[in-house]
């Protein structure tokens, strides 16, 4: 599926540059035009790779927001047409998507980047996808309440929104901190071969998957998800058989973007690797199990022919159920605005405020 990728934010513009890195490295050319948007200076010069545009430098003057995604989704509104100007030419008329990528625990992209999927909803036909990084249990209180805010009106926006938690894809007892170049590169490989998977043309048979698989899974919206396993392929075609069948319930159990994600409305296995290794009987197997897992019959399924030693299994879920996970950050968001709702309206505040600027 060609995509143009927009980044917002920090993460949002590192995730895109490493995609885009990704898909020129592996020849792929599924990413069609790239772009990373920051309202902070500082946060763009580190950016090579892709095209970068500053936004917001009459407001905060190239200093970002300070985690604050009110004031990131007032630039965004505010700049709105200076970025569609940025990316016309940008997003070819070959793309079939359009990927917001972006942190929702901070404040330019989680403020900034559901203003900018209702701003390319209205212009373009293709499907605008939100890419959200979820932030992860340790992370600071502030991350988790503006991802919770940030969740539903980047859910409600987008045609679908692929969630990554940040505790997801990186080693145990490593600090989410320690590990972004890890979990960046992982979600550039995998996000990468969803991307190249419907674009790959060697070995073109009757079970190559094809793009519109990728969007009629995401067809109807709401969170998705997105798991990857891979083992050796073996010369022996029964123990490929098993192969495919051990990666796929890896991806789905252990691998997923969002971990406690296990239903959903739909899915889409591609098994990647050799095409005279990828076992048929393997693969018919891994979709039948898939289906009884995620407790839908809607899963689509294809290969990926890829040089390589190894067997892998892609497992994109599409509309999952809301893992507990989510549901917590929402509550917490939702938790922390009554109590300063409350705060505001309490008269004694206003006192205790004038007590306290009294004694100094
Ligand atoms: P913004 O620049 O104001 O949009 O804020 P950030 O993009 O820094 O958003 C903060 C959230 O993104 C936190 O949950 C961080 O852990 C996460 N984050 C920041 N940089 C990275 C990164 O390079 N990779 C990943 N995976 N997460 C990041």
């Amino acid at each position: 599926m060609k995509a143009a990728l927009i980044g917002v934010g920090q993460a949002g513009g590192k995730i895109t540059e490493r995609l885009a890195q990704f898909d020129a490295e592996m020849g792929f050319e599924a990413v069609r035009g790239a772009l990373a948007i920051n309202s902070a200076t500082s946060d763009l010069q580190s950016i090579e790779f892709v095209d970068t545009q500053l936004i917001g430098a009459d407001q905060v003057n190239g200093h970002g927001v300070g985690g604050d995604r009110d004031l990131g989704g007032e630039l965004m509104e505010s700049n709105t047409q200076q970025v569609l100007d940025e990316l016309e030419g940008r997003i070819t008329s070959d793309a079939e998507s359009i990927f917001v990528i972006a942190g929702l625990g901070g404040g330019t992209g989680s403020g900034g980047a559901p203003v900018l999927v209702d701003a390319l909803q209205s212009i373009y036909d293709i499907p605008v996808y939100a890419l959200g990084v979820v932030p992860g249990r340790n992370e600071s209180r502030l991350y988790r309440i503006n991802a919770g805010n940030a969740l539903k009106t980047l859910v409600d926006a987008a045609d679908a929104t692929l969630l990554i938690d940040n505790d997801a894809w990186h080693q145990q007892g490593e600090s989410v901190e320690g590990a972004y170049d890890t979990i960046n590169g992982n979600i550039a490989q995998r996000v990468g071969l969803l991307l190249a998977s419907g674009e790959a043309i060697e070995g073109v048979g009757a079970s190559v998957v094809d793009s519109s698989e990728v969007i009629n899974t995401l067809q109807s919206g709401g969170i998705a998800a997105l798991g990857y396993a891979s083992a050796p392929a073996s010369e022996d075609s029964d123990e490929n058989i098993r192969t495919v069948m051990t990666v796929s319930r890896q991806a789905l159990l252990t691998g997923t973007s969002l971990p406690d994600a296990t239903s959903s409305d739909s899915a889409l296995l591609v098994a990647a690797g050799k095409p005279d290794v990828i076992s048929r009987k393997g693969v018919e197997k891994a979709r039948s199990w898939l289906g009884d897992e995620i407790g839908s019959r809607k899963v689509r399924g294809g290969d990926f022919p890829l040089e390589s030693d190894q067997l892998g299994a892609l497992v994109l879920l599409g509309d999952v159920d809301r893992p507990d996970r989510i549901d917590e950050l929402i509550e917490e968001a939702w938790n922390a605005k009554q109590s300063s709702d409350e705060d505001r309206s309490d008269p004694e505040d206003g006192l205790i405020d004038d007590r306290i600027e009294g004694l100094f």
